[in-house]
């Protein structure tokens, strides 16, 4: 048995573990990370912070480097059956998801921490405080920090035991390709729709085109599938979008799956973070947000109580469980509204879109959150 016992052991070197021990190292907090894969490879796609998770990445003091590394689009337009019907102005980044990650982890060594790779969670002892991998080591920690994905075995062993998940209706196809598009386009269509924008200063184009289907594909960004069959599901749209495909493309299809919100995230000494917490339908682009600020929330709220977990994983849950469960519910509504099959009800959408500021409130309050206030607010009570 190693010992870690002054140590909160991470799962996962996601968005949210990454996060998390960047966060915890800042505030001079031992953790340590237990990765399964054998380093902290990402898969070819892009993904949009929003101003939300923007605000911890400063705090974290890597916002700079974040920035050298992405793309900021200035607008943002709203196509249906191929025609421009709405533009705004933009205020999110977008990236490569390689290079989020690569930000996270430089910064992570830089502060001293630690990974642990090739290093699958098996067994979890909650009460003893132990932790057992597939490689057969096993370690004495003092708090478990669930980042583990939507897969979670954590989340699945002490939270959500034999639940049925359900298939969403949807698959996501996703891939970077090229194009010299600069700003974030919606494409929508009667039975899917298409996002793309660039990652970087040199145009990348991030796609992902969601697509309502009978038929499931797996949940995993792991499983490649077929240009042929990528475009076949693309016939609706014209061929400005699908000239983003370059020689040899890589295109990923991942299923979309449901699973019902929790309204506790710890037990014990575990808590659960991101995907593991609540998977969120990708509708509102914020799984990767609630992550950053999920961990974010955490770490402060350990440093602020003096390392008291107990009374850290109350707060933690008051103040996430609502934000996240409600987040997740409005991304649910947005699948609806983004695949309106009647096209009279789709050009009234359309109008109201173009006319109200629909879109702005609907995200107002997510992206103005700050989970510095947040956690003051909640410190104040007690
Ligand atoms: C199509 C699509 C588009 C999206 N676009 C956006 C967007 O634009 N903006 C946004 O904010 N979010 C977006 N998201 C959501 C976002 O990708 C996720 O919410 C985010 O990646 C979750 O991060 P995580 O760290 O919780 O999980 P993950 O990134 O899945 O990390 C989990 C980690 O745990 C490791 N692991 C798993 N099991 C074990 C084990 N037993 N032992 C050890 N390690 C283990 C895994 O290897 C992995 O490294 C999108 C999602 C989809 C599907």
């Amino acid at each position: 048995m190693n010992n870690l016992h002054n140590h909160i052991a991470i799962i996962g070197s996601g968005i949210a573990g990454l996060t998390l021990g960047c966060a915890l190292k800042s505030f001079g907090i031992d953790a340590v990370i237990f990765e399964r894969s054998k380093d902290i490879s990402e898969y070819g796609a892009g993904i949009s912070i929003s101003r939300n998770g923007l605000k911890i990445i400063k705090q974290l003091n890597i916002l700079d480097k974040l920035k050298l590394n992405s793309y900021k689009p200035e607008l943002v337009s709203w196509n249906y059956r191929n025609k421009e019907f709405h533009t705004d102005t933009n205020d999110v980044f977008t990236m490569s998801r390689k290079k989020l990650i690569k930000v996270l982890y430089d910064k992570y060594i830089s502060l001293g921490g630690k990974i642990f790779f090739e290093h699958e969670l098996q067994n979890i002892s909650a009460d003893k405080k132990t932790l057992t991998f597939k490689n057969n080591d096993s370690y004495s920690i003092k708090h478990i920090a669930a980042c583990d994905g939507i897969k979670s075995i954590i989340r699945d062993s002490y939270f959500l035991k034999n639940i049925d998940i359900k298939y969403s209706g949807f698959n996501a196809w996703r891939g970077i390709g090229k194009s010299e598009n600069k700003n974030i386009e919606f494409h929508l269509g009667p039975r899917s729709h298409v996002v793309k924008y660039p990652v970087n200063k040199n145009l990348d184009q991030s796609f992902v085109a969601i697509i309502k289907s009978k038929n499931w594909s797996e949940e995993s960004w792991k499983i490649e599938g077929s240009i042929e069959n990528c475009l076949e599901d693309l016939s609706d749209y014209s061929d400005p979008i699908k000239s983003i495909f370059i020689e040899n493309q890589k295109v990923f299809k991942w299923g979309i799956f449901v699973r019902p919100p929790l309204h506790k995230v710890y037990v014990k000494n575990i808590t659960l973070f991101g995907d593991a917490a609540h998977s969120m339908v990708p509708f509102m682009g914020q799984g990767g947000c609630m992550a950053i600020e999920d961990a974010y929330t955490f770490a402060l709220l350990i440093e602020k109580l003096n390392m008291s977990f107990s009374k850290a994983q109350i707060i933690y849950n008051k103040i996430r469980v609502s934000r996240n469960n409600k987040i997740q519910k409005i991304s649910m509504q947005q699948s609806k509204l983004n695949h309106i099959g009647n096209p009279i009800i789709a050009s009234i959408r359309n109008t109201i879109m173009k006319r109200t500021n629909i879109i702005a409130s609907r995200t107002k309050f997510i992206w103005s959150y700050d989970v510095c206030d947040a956690v003051e607010y909640e410190l104040k009570k007690i």
